[in-house]
């Protein structure tokens, strides 16, 4: 009885503290809150008018990592950016001076995204597309595809060992394929639980394999993602990041 009246004053408590805060003025709700703590780290110039939604809050790559996924590109490479959401990895393509083609289903999310990129200044370098990157694949050109796919929300965390089936709306090995059609140049950013047993596996899809190199990635120590780079993306000679040698 006592721990129920407990957590129920708490929970009251938690609810009130919410509502109380700067970030349910700002129209953030209590399952985003914990993010836009970490707003500035999702996007320095946060402040300036950037845009989200709630699976933007989820999903974005944080600022620090996609910096690191656009040093792999060089000047003047044309980066798609096959599930572009809010717009934090294009962003940091474009800051490198490369021109980026950025799509993704949702119009709403692609609406965000230029207006974070005209916060950015790099609006004019991207080409944004409302579509599914999988009929648009066929028809598409460039030096290198990233892919950050859907990881089906923050669940992803719930799973002992997430596989690349449980990749999201095709399964990895399906998505790498599409990819690799167009380019052989892939950065792939993948939840930091994924099957490391079945990275090696995309690069044999490829005869002879592509090279590879997996590093993780982490925001004040805290791990966020593991990032596969193939092709020319990745470091030659090819090497594992400490963690998996
Ligand atoms: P997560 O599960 O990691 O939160 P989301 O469900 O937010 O990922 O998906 C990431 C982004 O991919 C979203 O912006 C979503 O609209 C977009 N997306 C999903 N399917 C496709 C698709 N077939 N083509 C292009 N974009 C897609």
């Amino acid at each position: 009885m006592i721990t129920t009246k407990t957590s129920k004053r708490s929970k009251r408590r938690r609810v009130k503290g919410f509502r109380d805060s700067e970030a349910s003025k700002e129209g953030i709700n209590p399952l985003t809150e914990k993010y836009w703590y970490q707003r500035y780290n999702l996007f320095s110039k946060y402040d300036q008018g950037i845009q989200m939604d709630e699976e933007g809050w989820f999903s974005v790559t944080p600022e620090e990592i996609a910096i690191k996924h656009a040093e792999r590109c060089t000047d003047h490479q044309v980066v798609i950016d096959s599930f572009c959401g809010v717009g934090g990895n294009a962003i940091q393509f474009a800051r490198k001076g490369c021109h980026v083609i950025a799509i993704d289903i949702d119009p709403a999310k692609v609406a965000m995204a230029m207006n974070n990129a005209k916060v950015y200044g790099v609006k004019e370098y991207i080409d944004f597309i409302v579509g599914d990157f999988f009929a648009l694949a066929p028809s598409l050109k460039g030096d290198i595809v990233f892919l950050s796919p859907p990881w089906g929300g923050p669940s992803y965390k719930d799973i002992q060992i997430f596989t690349l089936e449980l990749l999201k709306p095709t399964d990895g090995y399906a998505l790498f394929q599409v990819a690799q059609a167009i380019t052989p140049n892939i950065i792939m950013f993948l939840p930091r639980n994924i099957n490391l047993a079945q990275v090696p596996e995309l690069a044999w899809l490829s005869s002879p394999p592509l090279e590879l190199e997996v590093e993780s990635n982490y925001v004040q120590n805290h791990p966020k993602g593991v990032t596969l780079y193939f092709g020319s993306t990745a470091a030659f000679p090819p090497r594992f990041s400490s963690d998996y040698l």
